[in-house]
């Protein structure tokens, strides 16, 4: 084989290579079929190779494909801001193009600080995350960051922010049982505050449903209405990551519309251009931009490529494409679907402790044993199989070792029919009974 002078995520791995995708499949060189059940890194939301989407690729490359943000502005940015101000929920009006979810979510911190200086406070520089969580891989976003693995060669780069636990009820951070905890996860948000001292706090940023750092980790009810209280009496703005959870992952365009709960600023990314160029975006409520307008009117973030008119014109036929084929309802019904049927495979086999999620973002947890929950490295093993016998799944066993389990995402795109779901768990219960065969030989 030729040498290969690409850097890959494991430099010595063999990886195989990729030659077209059509809806939920992709087929590498040697014609092996796999089905997407991961959307890519939950992104290829509204599946591969759609005619729509590759017309508006063409139609706006015709047009112009750059501008810089400075010298122009362009009627596809200009019209999917709108989209977007329409779309989510509140007074959430305000769009800030960039090109990935780390640059969304450390937009957002700097947009968190900047709100506050702009009213002359200059000490609310911090931002509260949770332990087991992941908002990116840039040094900024990277500090909010719960994820072990990535965080640990860069820990003297990064900010101290401080830390609470996450809402993981299967593992009661604090091993109570909901109700009865009276939600201490959320509490434990207060106490932070006020030991940190809320002069010093700008904002807390939380995944709706916690993604690729806990494996689809559902909050209990209350949860975020008790979050944003919070917030409120202590003068803390809440920002929520939905780079992997928004448009439409979870059933709603916002997953944190399932608990009706209005953020102040949300990050947004992968599913917004569903893989088709790299775009992301940070909104901004009406509330947090008021000072900045009234203020410096600046926003001091950007990138060379933020609202560049090739990936805004393709962001805005995806998210035309999911209205007019109402995937947002569709996936809310697969969802549904998808996780009845993995709940009843879960219990064919001893290692799966925990099914769960909501729409189609859906975690499966590994354990040694059900009853005692001990957490078991399995997920690479799984993962291996599943993409021997075709079907592609999510790592996300990424906290830190014994707080969570070893788990999985299975987040399909939206337009996945009933027909492929049932295929999709044929593969992974071929999958899983040569992982169970392995462990027990
Ligand atoms: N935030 C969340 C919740 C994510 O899941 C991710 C990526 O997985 C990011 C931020 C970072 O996005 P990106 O990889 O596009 O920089």
């Amino acid at each position: 084989m030729e040498r290969s002078y690409l850097i890959k995520p494991i430099l010595d791995a063999v990886y195989p290579t990729i030659d077209y995708g059509k809806g939920v499949y992709l087929y590498d060189k040697n014609q092996k079929d796999y089905i997407d059940g991961s959307s890519g890194a939950v992104t290829a939301s509204i599946g591969h190779g759609v005619p729509e989407i590759i017309k508006a690729i063409n139609d706006q490359a015709n047009k112009v494909s750059f501008v810089y943000r400075s010298q122009f502005t362009s009627e596809p940015a200009e019209r999917l801001a709108k989209k977007l101000s329409e779309l989510t929920p509140g007074d959430l009006h305000w769009s800030f193009f960039v090109n990935s979810g780390s640059e969304a979510t450390e937009t957002a911190m700097k947009i968190a600080i900047q709100y506050w200086q702009e009213q002359g406070i200059f000490t609310k520089n911090k931002i509260i995350s949770r332990f087991i969580s992941y908002h990116g891989i840039t040094l900024g976003a990277l500090s909010m960051s719960g994820h072990v693995g990535r965080r640990e060669r860069f820990i003297p780069l990064l900010e101290e922010f401080p830390s609470v636990s996450a809402p993981y009820c299967y593992r009661c951070p604090f091993k109570l049982t909901y109700p009865s905890c009276d939600l201490l996860c959320a509490s434990e948000l207060e106490k932070t505050i006020q030991r940190m001292g809320k002069q010093t706090i700008a904002a807390f940023i939380a995944e709706p449903i916690i993604g690729a750092a806990g494996g689809a980790i559902v909050p209990p009810e209350g949860y975020y209405q008790e979050i944003k209280e919070i917030c409120e009496r202590n003068d803390i703005l809440f920002i929520a990551d939905e780079v992997m959870t928004g448009i439409g992952r979870t059933g709603k365009m916002l997953a944190i519309e399932h608990w009706n709960v209005q953020p102040d600023i949300v990050a947004l990314g992968k599913g917004m251009s569903a893989g088709y160029t790299p775009m992301a975006a940070t909104i901004v409520s009406d509330r947090v931009m008021e000072p900045i307008l009234q203020g410096s009117k600046v926003i001091m973030s950007g990138h060379t490529y933020s609202a560049n008119p090739q990936s805004a014109a393709v962001s805005l036929a995806v998210l035309d494409y999911i209205e007019k084929l109402q995937l947002i309802d569709r996936g809310h019904m697969m969802g549904n679907y998808l996780l009845h049927k993995l709940a009843t495979l879960a219990n064919e086999f001893s290692f799966i402790g925990d099914v769960r999620g909501k729409g189609l973002l859906i975690g499966i947890e590994f354990v040694y044993d059900k009853e005692k929950k001990i957490p078991i490295k399995l997920a690479t093993v799984v993962i291996q199989k599943a993409m021997e016998h075709g079907l592609l799944v999510y790592p996300s066993s990424a906290g830190e070792e014994g707080i969570t389990g070893d788990a999985i995402l299975i987040s399909p795109p939206l337009v996945i029919t009933k027909e492929e779901v049932d295929e999709l768990v044929t593969r992974l219960k071929r999958a899983l009974v040569e992982v169970e065969a392995s462990l027990h030989p």
